[in-house]
Formats: structure tokens, sequence, C-alpha cells
């Protein structure tokens, strides 16, 4: 079985980018539109990582993050923030929440996949 990787994105044209990078380096992707989504998908699915946009509708990022960190099931399962805040408390404010890494958008797809190999491995043009 490859790696899994849950893309919690609202912006159809991120969403759209990341999963078909990923995808082509041969990730397995799910995908996600906001907290609550991602949540339930996390829960179903329990993926190898999560990559996690902040500005998410309905439960935002950080407190998608918290609740994932909650759940004995899910909290060991390296989430990487995806995020358009470049406020310099947010990189401090990640790590506290429980973040593994954060990636300040705009994020080049190719840094994304190499976040994503530096996390689970996999990823290297064949079936993860
Ligand atoms: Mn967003």
């Amino acid at each position: 079985m490859g790696h899994t990787v849950l893309l919690v994105e609202d912006n159809e044209d991120n969403r759209i980018i990341y999963s078909t990078v990923l995808r082509h380096v041969g990730y397995h992707v799910l995908e996600a539109e906001d907290g609550e989504q991602a949540l339930e998908v996390a829960r179903a699915s329990r993926p190898n990582l999560i990559l996690m946009d902040i500005s998410i509708p309905k439960i935002d990022g950080w407190e998608a993050t918290r609740a994932i960190r909650r759940d004995p099931q899910l909290r060991d399962i390296p989430i990487i923030a995806l995020t358009a805040h470049a406020l310099p408390d947010d990189r401090e404010r990640a790590a506290e929440i429980g973040f593994s890494a954060y990636l300040a958008k705009p994020v080049e797809p190719r840094a994304v996949v190499a976040e994503v190999q530096r996390w689970i491995g996999g990823g290297a043009g064949a079936p993860a």
C-alpha cells in the first residue's frame, strides 16, 4: 500500500495543483475542503500525513489540528500547515498547537512534495 496524504484546502486551484503533484509522485491523496470534512476523513481513513490549510471554512486549521492532536487514534499523524498568514507569531503558534511543520504560501508544489517526503518518505515517482 502506498502512503496516503490528506490535503485540506478550500481553494480549488490550490487543491488541484497540490493533489496533482502529490499523485504524480505516487501518493494516494484524499481531499477535504473544510475543517469538518478534514476531521471526518482523518477519522475514517487515518492518513499517513495531513497538509492543512489554516484558512478553511467551518473549523479553521488551528482548531482542526487541535482536535486531531486530542484524538488518540490520530495524534501521531504529521500535520504540515499551509498558510498565507506570514505573521511572525504564527510559526510559534503552529508549533504550540502541534503542527509538525509549517509552509508559508505561496508554496511551490515541489516544496510541498519535498516536505511530505521528508516526513513520510515515498513519492519517488513510482507508487509509494
Ligand atoms: Mn484557504
